[in-house]
């Protein structure tokens, strides 16, 4: 059996289109175009190719990007500073901190800064926290984990009474990832680097979302024949064919597991363009919603 392979790159496209519609009508209506300001400390070379490229999806859409750019010696002060100024800001429906924050600053702290209305990116422990209680709505959820769930009903997986194996428990993946699974009435597993028998629970699972950050690590015969297999991880290795030396690789075998899978994302092209189209959609859900 061949995986049907669920394209992640045009199901983000088409919502990218619909956030382009939402806007022009927004905007039509008379209310202010909606607004991401994005908070890039320090010069981490993957953070400033992340920025760059949310805030040219945001021209790309219509919605305004104020990009703040501080030096990574800042104090908490300065940076919590920033974050209220955008807070009252009524041009900035989003505030997106780019993560990781250099050492020595309290991340906990600054995401809690952002007022929950602006928290485009679901990171503020009120929205968290609402994501994990039952019968509560988070504001926001944030873009990663709600781009698989999107990816999954794409490809027409029944989550309701599914047995879902996450692997990974980080707060920006893992974990919204798994709450989000609950919510679709899901049976979740939850594995870290400490899980014994990792390959016997992936077996288990109709639904396997591997968001560890290890290249190929979940292999073809840890999967359940015609299970739905979203790949999270984004792993350089060495590819002297490349012409920059590397390839991007999942941490799923993509090769093995596609000839198991039932439908499989790709990588590159299956989970990466869903995050950046969550953000555009969650900023104009924002904009629409300070509108009235
Ligand atoms: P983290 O490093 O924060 O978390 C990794 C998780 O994997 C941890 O929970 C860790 O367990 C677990 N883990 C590590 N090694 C093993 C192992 N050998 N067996 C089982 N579990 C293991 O990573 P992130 O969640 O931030 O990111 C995960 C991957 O997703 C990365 O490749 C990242 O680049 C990618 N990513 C992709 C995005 C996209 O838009 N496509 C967005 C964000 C991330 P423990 O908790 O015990 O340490």
């Amino acid at each position: 059996m061949t995986a049907k392979i669920i394209d992640g790159k045009a199901i983000a496209a088409e919502l990218r289109q619909e956030v382009a519609k939402g806007v022009e009508a927004l905007v039509a209506s008379g209310a202010n175009k909606p607004g991401l300001a994005t908070v890039l400390v320090g010069e981490d070379p993957a953070s400033q190719t992340y920025v760059r490229m949310k805030r040219k999806a945001c021209e790309e859409v219509g919605i305004e990007s104020f990009g703040h750019t501080l030096s990574a010696d800042v104090s908490q002060g300065e940076v919590e500073k920033l974050v209220a100024d955008l807070n009252a800001n009524p041009k900035v429906h989003g505030i997106l901190v780019q993560l990781p924050l250099p050492a020595g600053l309290d991340e906990e702290a600054i995401l809690r800064a952002v007022s929950i209305e602006k928290d485009v990116d679901g990171f503020h422990p009120i929205n968290i926290g609402r994501l994990a209680q039952k019968g509560r709505e988070p504001l926001f959820v944030p873009c990663t984990p709600a781009g698989c769930i999107t990816l999954l009903k794409k490809a027409g997986a029944k989550l309701e009474g599914a047995e879902a194996v996450i692997v990974g428990r980080s707060n920006i993946v893992g974990m919204p990832a798994a709450l989000l699974l609950v919510k679709e009435n899901a049976t979740i597993t939850i594995c870290h680097s400490r899980t014994q028998d990792l390959p016997d629970v992936c077996r288990r699972a109709d639904v396997l979302v591997a968001a560890i950050g290890r290249a190929e690590m979940i292999k073809g015969d840890w999967i359940k024949p015609g299970a739905y297999v979203i790949d999270v991880g984004v792993n350089r290795v060495d590819d002297p064919s490349a012409k920059r030396g590397y390839k991007l690789v999942g941490d799923v075998a993509f090769d093995e597991a596609k000839e198991i899978a039932g439908a499989i994302t790709p990588v590159p092209g299956g989970v990466g363009p869903m995050t950046i189209a969550g953000l555009l959609n969650n900023t104009l859900r924002s904009a629409q919603r300070s509108a009235g």
